[in-house]
C-alpha cells in the first residue's frame, strides 16, 4: 500500500513560505505540490507530508504562528465512471488494469506510464484520449484558461540545437521592444478581459533585473493582470526581485529528463543546474512551469515516461508539452517533427499521473495542425496561449518556422466547438 499523505494548507503564499522554511528547519521531509482544484485556496501551493507526521507538523505551525486552512489527507480523484464509459469498447487486457487503478484513485507507477504511452493508435488509444479528458474535467473542469503571450525580445545568448532563436543563428533579424511598446500591448490585452500575461524573450540580459523589475510594476499597476515570466535562467537573486515586483509565474522547460540528451542539445549547460532553478522558483513561492519536448532526435519513449514521472515528482503547476518542430539554420534542422499523436498521448498520460496541473495545448501543436491543438484540448490540455506579439515582430519570433498565430476569436471558437467554457470576463469583439 502507497503511503498515506497529508496536505497542508495555508491562508497565504506568505504562510505556506513560512511553513517551508519551518519545517525545512526541523527536517521534515516533504514536497511542494499545487492545491487541488476541489479545495480552492488563496495560495496555489500545498505541502505534502506524510500522514504519519500531520500531528507533529501541525504542533510546529501552531507554534510558529503560521495561518493554516487545514492539514487533510490528499484527496484520492477516483474516475468512479470511467469503465462504465469504456464499456463495450474493445480495450486490453493490461490497459484495462490501469483503468482499474484510476477508477479506485490509485497513483500510476512509471511502468503504468510507459505502457500507457505504448497504446496503440486504435481502440486503447482512444480510450486513453477520454481517460484523459474524464481526468481533465474532474480534476480542473470546463473552463479553457486563456493567456496572452507576448515575445518582447528574440535577441539570445544560448544556443539549444533545436531553437531558432539560438546566438549563433545569425541569419535572424532581431528585435528587442521598448518599455512603451510593452505597455501598450499589455493594456490592450488587459482591456480584452484576459487575467494572465506571459512575458516570454530569448534569454537577453539586455533586460536588467532593475528593467524587468520596472516592467513588471507597471503592468501590475496599470493592469493588475496575472504575470508570467518566460525568459529563461537568471540568478536566484533576480527570481525573488521579479517575485518582489510582480511576477506571479515562472516558465522554465526542463525540456527532456534525459541528462545525456540534455547536455547534447544545450552546449555548456548542466541538467542539474536547470532542475536546481525550478527548486528556487517554487521556493519563492512563484506558481511554477515546467515541460518538455516531444520527439528531439534521440529521445526514446521511456525518456517521455521519466520526462512524466520527473514533471509528477517536482510538484509543479504547469506543463508546457509540445512537439519538436525542426528549425532551418539550426544544427537539428534535417531531423523529423516530433509526432501529434504522441504529444497528446504526452498530455493524456500526464493528465492521468498527475491530475491537479494546467496543461496547455501549445503553439507547438498548433503549429503541426491547427486541429492537432483542440484535440490537445480534447484529450487532457485545459489552457491556450494566444500570441499577442505585435505584427511587425511575430514573424522573427522564430522558435521555430511557421509558428501559429493562435488567436483570440479562432480560440473561442474552438471552445464553442468542443463545448467547453471561456474565462469569465473575456470580450468576443476580438481586441487582441
Ligand atoms: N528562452 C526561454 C523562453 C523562450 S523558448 C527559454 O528557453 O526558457 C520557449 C520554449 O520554446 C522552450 O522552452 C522550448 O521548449 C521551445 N522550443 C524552442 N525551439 C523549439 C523547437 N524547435 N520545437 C519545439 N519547441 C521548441
Ligand atoms: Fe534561447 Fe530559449 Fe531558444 Fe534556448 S530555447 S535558444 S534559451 S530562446
Amino acid at each position: 500500500m502507497p503511503e498515506e499523505r497529508c496536505l497542508v494548507i495555508c491562508k497565504s503564499t506568505t504562510d505556506m513560505l513560512r511553513a517551508d522554511r519551518e519545517m525545512r528547519r526541523r527536517g521534515f521531509a516533504f514536497r511542494a505540490v499545487p492545491v487541488p482544484g476541489e479545495l480552492g485556496s488563496v495560495c496555489a501551493t500545498a505541502l505534502e507530508i506524510a500522514a504519519a507526521e500531520a500531528a507533529a507538523v501541525e504542533e510546529l505551525l501552531k507554534e510558529s504562528k503560521v495561518g493554516v486552512i487545514s492539514i487533510a489527507p490528499a484527496p484520492r480523484t477516483r474516475l468512479a465512471e470511467l469503465m462504465q464509459k469504456l464499456d463495450g469498447k474493445r480495450i486490453s487486457l493490461r490497459f484495462g488494469q490501469i483503468m482499474e487503478k484510476l477508477q479506485e484513485g490509485v497513483a500510476l507507477d512509471r511502468e503504468d506510464v510507459l505502457d500507457l504511452l505504448r497504446v496503440e493508435d486504435g481502440s486503447d488509444g482512444e480510450a486513453l484520449f477520454q481517460a484523459g479528458d474524464l481526468m481533465r474535467k474532474r480534476t480542473v473542469g470546463d473552463t479553457v484558461d486563456v493567456r496572452a503571450c507576448l515575445e518582447f525580445s528574440n535577441y539570445c545568448r544560448k544556443n539549444c540545437l533545436y531553437c531558432g532563436l539560438r546566438r549563433d543563428n545569425k541569419g535572424l533579424a532581431r528585435y528587442r521592444m521598448t518599455e512603451e511598446e510593452i505597455m501598450a500591448v499589455a493594456v490592450k490585452v488587459h482591456k480584452a478581459g484576459i487575467r494572465t500575461l506571459i512575458l516570454q524573450s530569448g534569454e537577453d540580459p539586455y533586460y536588467t533585473e532593475a528593467d524587468i523589475c520596472r516592467i513588471l510594476r507597471e503592468i501590475k499597476q496599470r493592469t493588475g493582470m496575472r504575470i508570467t515570466l518566460s525568459i529563461g535562467e537568471r540568478t536566484k537573486e533576480e527570481y525573488a526581485a521579479f517575485r518582489a515586483a510582480g511576477a506571479n509565474n515562472y516558465l522554465l522547460k526542463i525540456e527532456t529528463v534525459n541528462k545525456k540528451l540534455y547536455s547534447y542539445l544545450h552546449p555548456g549547460d548542466r541538467w542539474e543546474d536547470r532542475a536546481k532553478h525550478t527548486g528556487w522558483l517554487k521556493e519563492l513561492g512563484y506558481v511554477t512551469g515546467t515541460g518538455n519536448i516531444v520527439g528531439l532526435p534521440g529521445q526514446t519513449i521511456e525518456d517521455l515516461a521519466d520526462d512524466i514521472c520527473y514533471f509528477r515528482e517536482s510538484g509543479v503547476h504547469m506543463l508546457g508539452i509540445g512537439p519538436f518542430i525542426p528549425a532551418p539554420d539550426t544544427p537539428l534542422a534535417v531531423y523529423p517533427p516530433g509526432s501529434a499523436l504522441m504529444t497528446w498521448k504526452v498530455i493524456a498520460v500526464a493528465r492521468l499521473a498527475i491530475r491537479n496541473v494546467y496543461i496547455p495545448s501549445t503553439t507547438a501543436l498548433a503549429t503541426l495542425d491547427r486541429e492537432a491543438q483542440k484535440k490537445g484540448l480534447a484529450v487532457g490540455a485545459n489552457t491556450v496561449m494566444i500570441i499577442v506579439t505585435p505584427e511587425e515582430y511575430r514573424d522573427i519570433y522564430r522558435i521555430y518556422p511557421n509558428k501559429m498565430a493562435v488567436d483570440l476569436n479562432w480560440t473561442l471558437e474552438m471552445i464553442g466547438e468542443l463545448q467547453r467554457k471561456q474565462p469569465v470576463g473575456i470580450k468576443t469583439t476580438g481586441c487582441v
